[in-house]
């Protein structure tokens, strides 16, 4: 990944104002990277603050896994997901799909904000990163 990150926001509801907070805090780091959202979660954040945002769909609707198909594809470095852990989701399929896409393709994901915090104060955050993706090749279907 280079030095100008793209980075996923997306918050459950009753985690959207720690994201917001999170965001705001952050805000003149985060202004110089990429940034994606879910429907939502982005409506919300660029509400509040005046940072440059790509919506995608919201998350019941397609969002997680509009991300998780950019993750497949290379074009997202870093995933801040604040998921709920209280309040059962339509979507869960969706976010264990999305989760899912990070592990396997080794992206870094704060589901807490002291993750996203050691994340963005990384030194490793300012500057390329190559992670390491296990080679899958073997889980192929030779018949295909
Ligand atoms: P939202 O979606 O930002 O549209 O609320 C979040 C989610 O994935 O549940």
């Amino acid at each position: 990944m280079k030095k100008k990150k793209r980075i996923a926001l997306v918050a459950h509801d009753q985690r959207k104002e720690d994201l917001l907070s999170w965001v705001k805090f952050n805000a003149d780091v985060l202004s110089g990277h990429e940034l994606y959202a879910t429907g939502t979660t982005g409506k919300i954040i660029s509400e509040a603050c005046s940072i440059d945002i790509h919506r995608l769909k919201s998350g019941p609707l397609g969002g997680d896994q509009q991300l998780g198909a950019m993750i497949a594809d290379g074009q997202l470095d870093i995933l801040i997901f604040l998921w709920d852990p209280m309040t059962t989701q339509p979507h869960d399929v969706d976010i264990k799909a999305l989760l899912r896409m990070s592990v396997l393709y080794n992206l870094p994901v704060a589901c807490n904000r002291s993750t996203a915090d050691f994340i963005i104060s990384s030194r490793l955050f300012e500057g390329e990163y190559e992670p390491t993706i296990k080679d899958y090749s073997k889980y192929i279907s030779r018949s295909i």
